[in-house]
């Protein structure tokens, strides 16, 4: 018989690198975890760690079905290198109903498979990671994230030209495209920027806006 599944529960099937970070962060944010992977030394390192752990093989329907996949509301297939191990988990999750299913893919083609095989949202750890150091590497950018295909918010130290004065005054919306959301002076605490903030040259600010805007306001002396 089926167990019964905690309202939070979360099916995180493959508990490599990606998996394991990602189901250890869940049961900090409060989560139920039930970790599965074909490993036992894996399965066993997780002992303690996640709410139940158990070795089995997730290609197969109908051991998936007897640990109660079909129950969760929300899985993960977090099986990357294996293609054929992380389509076929794909299907099964799929084929047992579970309504919110997340799924890694380490190349686009390996991606598209999972979404036409029914995967709801398909990540792309190696790729956005790639991305994100490149920005962050390139310029005075601290942290870097696409909210959307066009839209980014950055964590950054202000260029030059808007330092020693305010924002009303530097124009910085008109002038770049981009609003400086918050700051967070030296040693002090993130706040809010109004028209009135005057970012000082050790402060950080954090900014919103079409990703291009953002990165050319980052690029800035
Ligand atoms: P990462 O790059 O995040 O470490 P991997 O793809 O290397 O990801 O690891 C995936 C994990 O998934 C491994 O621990 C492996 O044992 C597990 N795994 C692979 N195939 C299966 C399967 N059929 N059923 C359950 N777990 C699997």
């Amino acid at each position: 018989m089926a167990r019964s599944v905690p309202e939070d529960g979360v099916l995180v099937i493959g508990l490599g690198r990606f998996g394991s970070a990602l189901a250890e962060t869940l049961m900090e944010l409060g989560h139920d975890v039930l970790g599965v992977d074909a490993d036992p030394r894996i399965v066993q390192d997780h002992a303690d760690d996640l709410t139940h752990v158990l070795e089995a093989d997730a290609t197969d329907i109908e051991v998936l079905r007897q640990l109660g996949a079909g129950e969760f509301g929300r899985a993960v297939v977090a099986i990357g290198t294996d293609l054929e191990a992380s389509i076929l988990t794909t299907s099964v999750l799929v084929e047992l109903g579970v309504p919110d299913i997340w799924a890694k893919a380490i190349t686009r083609p390996h991606g598209r498979i999972l979404e036409r095989v029914g995967a709801h949202h398909v990540v792309y750890p190696e790729h956005d990671m790639g991305r994100r150091v490149a920005h962050l590497l390139s310029g005075r950018m601290i942290e870097f994230v696409q909210l959307d295909e066009g839209f980014a918010l950055v964590e950054l130290r202000p260029p030059r030209q808007i330092v020693g004065r305010s924002l009303a005054d530097s124009q910085v919306r008109s002038r770049h495209g981009i609003t400086v959301v918050s700051i967070k002076p030296e040693g002090g605490a993130f706040t809010y920027a109004t028209q009135e903030t005057v970012p000082g040259p050790n402060d950080i600010i954090v900014v919103a806006g079409e990703k291009r805007r953002v990165e050319d306001f980052a690029n800035l002396g």
